[in-house]
């Protein structure tokens, strides 16, 4: 999509601070971290939320991806959080399907 600043971050045409690059997915650091670490794990694919991505390879490797942040920067064993927000009560704000990973602190609030 022309217009949407996910695609255009995985196109390297808005900066950003890359974390983890794959074939099919971008990880870049937060531009407002909720943590000491918060990645944000995005397909260089556009889907608008995750409702519209039938991709089960693609979701399990963004699961993959999160679990190798964690591995790489020494957060696999103190703990860490994956979330995807979707649509307006599940907090959206960037309709560019993604993958919040947190971690670096105790996190507030159980979310489950
Ligand atoms: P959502 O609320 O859609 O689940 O999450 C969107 C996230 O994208 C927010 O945490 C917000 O801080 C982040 N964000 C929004 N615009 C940009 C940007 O231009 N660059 C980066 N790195 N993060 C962004
Ligand atoms: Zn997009």
């Amino acid at each position: 999509m022309s217009d949407c600043i996910f695609c255009k971050i995985a196109r390297k045409e808005l900066k950003s601070t890359i974390v983890l690059e794959t074939e099919k997915l971008v990880a870049i650091k937060d531009i407002n971290p909720q943590a000491p670490t918060h990645v944000l794990i995005l397909p260089r694919a556009h889907y608008s939320t995750l409702n519209d991505c039938d991709d089960r390879e693609l979701l399990a490797d963004m699961l993959d991806a999160a679990k190798k942040i964690a591995r790489d920067l020494g957060l696999e064993r103190r703990g860490y959080r994956t979330v995807i927000n979707t649509n307006s009560e599940g907090g959206q704000t960037v309709f560019h399907l993604h993958m919040h990973f947190m971690g670096g602190k105790p996190l507030a609030g159980r979310m489950g």
